[in-house]
């Protein structure tokens, strides 16, 4: 995946301000929101979306945007991962009071030297059978780290601030020069007053500690997508942990699992059904009310089914997660043998093998030792 000129994608000027990109961003996200799309549009409208994503992520970044001007791509980005930048979106559309954190992110983009991020989360969704042939919203819990209220997340008690560190002069960073073999060499490490943050917390807030961030159980809601399987893995980016004194928000991770159903067995996109039949009905036939996930059906078993048969409902099965269509509903028959017969079955049974001159075992005792003792 090529990196498009993110001021194409925004349809901005080269010289564009930071306030004007914001605009431009805000608009084109709407626009392209998959949300507002339907079907076939809904797919343009995601590719879209993340491009408008992705660009936004370069140009409000003095760093990333200054390196685009100048070398016509960004080198960063992994193209692995369309996803990134999800986090931002989400920022900007709720805003940071609306955001999931309770507010309190200190704004600006996520740069390398900036605050630290917060942990990346794993939660565990069960759906039903159902849910996930045919897609459903589901609500996921999770405790995570949220922004501390009481200090708006810096850390700070109320009235006071970070304080720039007075060993580093807020650089985070203390340089020693050294004279080698090769000449002076210039070597930089954290500063260890401030941990290289730049900045200390002479009052920190009691209630985080200083931390900014404090643990708390979240819940959110998760679109399952029509199709999911077992093992499956939804990334809510944005939506881990926030970093301590504002910093962004991990991801959460949600690993699917899907209950088994009574009756059904998932095959990638079919179903299947191990149908037991009695020897009578595959042998004569019957026509059937089948119970499909999509309702009742006739399904027609002909005189002289065998097991290992398989009748087929197309387009029953679940649908394809990446396309359109859905998978089949497939039936074995498994003919089952009649057991504990009564007097009159058994008569029935004689007379029928005497029809059809097959040779059966007498009635009578002796016949069970006999058997057994062929298997000695
Ligand atoms: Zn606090
Ligand atoms: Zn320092």
């Amino acid at each position: 995946m090529a990196e498009r000129d993110p001021y194409e994608v925004l349809g901005v000027a080269r010289d564009a301000s930071p306030d004007e990109i914001k605009k431009a961003y805000r608009r084109s996200a709407r626009e392209h929101h998959p949300d507002a799309h339907q079907g076939e549009a809904a797919g343009a409208a995601e590719a879209e979306f993340k491009a408008v994503a992705a660009a936004y992520e370069v140009l409000s970044d003095p760093e990333r945007r200054d390196r685009f001007d100048r070398f016509g791509h960004t080198g960063s980005a992994g193209p692995g991962d369309p996803f990134s930048g999800f986090g931002d979106i989400f920022e900007s559309f709720f805003g940071s009071s609306g955001s999931p954190f309770g507010g309190g992110f200190s704004g600006g983009g996520r740069r390398r030297s900036g605050p630290v991020s917060g942990e990346d989360l794993e939660t565990v969704l069960e759906v039903g059978f159902e849910e996930a042939v045919f897609g459903a919203e589901a609500e996921v819990s999770v405790r995570t780290a949220v922004a501390c209220l009481d200090c708006e997340a810096t850390g700070a008690a109320p009235g006071s601030g970070p304080e720039t560190c007075t060993g580093c002069g807020g650089a985070g960073q203390v340089q020693r020069v050294r004279q080698s073999l090769l000449g002076q060499m210039v070597t930089s490490s954290a500063c260890t007053a401030c941990s290289g943050r730049g900045q200390v917390m002479k009052d920190p807030c009691q209630t985080c500690k200083g931390e900014g961030r404090s643990v708390e159980e979240r819940s959110f809601t998760v679109q399952v997508r029509a199709g999911v399987d077992e093992g499956t893995t939804l990334r809510l980016s944005g939506r881990g942990a926030v970093g301590p004194r504002g910093g962004p928000a991990g991801d959460l991770y949600v690993r699917v699992r899907v209950s088994a159903h009574p009756v059904f067995e998932r095959h990638g996109v079919d179903l299947l059904h191990r149908l037991h039949l009695p020897v009578t009905q595959a042998s004569l036939g019957v026509i059937l009310d089948y119970e499909t996930l999509d309702g009742l059906e006739e399904l027609v078993i002909p005189r002289g089914t065998s097991t290992g048969d398989v009748f087929r409902f197309r387009g029953s099965g679940v649908p394809h997660l990446q396309g359109r269509g859905r998978g089949d509903l497939l039936i074995e028959v498994h003919v089952d043998t009649p057991v504990e017969l009564s007097e009159e079955a058994d008569r029935l049974l004689r007379a029928l093998a005497e029809e059809r001159d097959e040779v059966v075992a007498e009635p009578g005792e002796g016949l069970i030792s006999k058997i057994r003792s062929a298997f000695r």
